[in-house]
């Protein structure tokens, strides 16, 4: 899946959801550059029709588009199991808050104006982060560290033995702190699947997790949506 830096392979393909044909044909420029194919959509409910055809490896969604706005988009597309990350262009702090407070399943968002070259960064860690590839920096949440490079989990200063899956597991949750993910959600990003009736193997592993974490653990239930890690807990 890694690819040597400076190749010319493509990178997946982005659909970009932008009705200001300026700032879409600035936002495609920078991604092309970058290696990513790229796929210009200025309509709600036509970009829905392009996601299911064309299946790409993530999505650019305005907020502010005409008929189908970016947030109802976003919803419809987790209400139908379809996780493809998604990361929110917006032009007013308080569609941060809207985006934010809805758990819509964002992966990531930049605020207008934003710089083309933040932008096409910020969408390579989404990618990084929704493929499982581990960032290089040791991660702490509470009093559990967690370093992806070396494979190795501390709990204050003891080191854990975690399976494959519980440690992918938990580096899933601590990649983003506060953030509630589904079963579904867990199931298809850590296991690679998607299968309702799965999913009482994530709470499985997220017991094995907790009883190996002892009172260290960052995992939190929200009930009847699924696990969060959160510092402090
Ligand atoms: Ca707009």
């Amino acid at each position: 899946m890694s690819t040597a830096p400076r190749d010319n392979r493509p990178r997946g393909l982005i659909l970009v959801v932008e009705d200001e044909p300026a700032i879409a044909e600035l936002i495609r420029l920078n991604l092309a550059q970058s290696g990513y194919g790229v796929h210009l959509e200025s309509d709600g409910a036509r970009a829905l029709d392009t996601v299911r055809r064309l299946r790409p490896a993530a999505i650019i969604l305005d907020v502010g588009l005409p008929g189908l706005d970016g947030i109802e988009i976003c919803r419809t597309l987790r209400a139908a199991q379809d996780w493809t990350p998604v990361l929110f262009v917006t032009a007013r702090d308080d569609e941060v808050d809207r985006i934010v407070g809805l758990e819509l399943g964002a992966d990531d968002y930049v605020t207008k104006p934003f710089s083309p070259r933040e932008l096409v960064a910020r969408v390579g860690g989404v990618l990084r982060r929704t493929h499982g590839v581990p960032d290089a920096a040791p991660q702490t949440v509470g009093a559990v560290t967690l370093d992806a490079t070396q494979h190795r989990v501390f709990a204050g200063d003891d080191e854990l033995a975690l399976t494959a899956t519980e440690f992918d597991l938990l580096a899933h949750l601590m990649r983003r702190p506060g953030r509630v993910f589904t079963r579904e959600q867990l199931l298809s990003e850590v296991w690679g699947y998607s299968s309702v009736a799965g999913t009482r193997t994530v709470d499985v592993h997220v017991a094995q997790l907790r009883a190996k974490l002892g009172g260290a653990s960052p995992i939190r239930t929200v009930r009847g949506v699924g696990y969060a890690a959160e510092g402090g807990a």
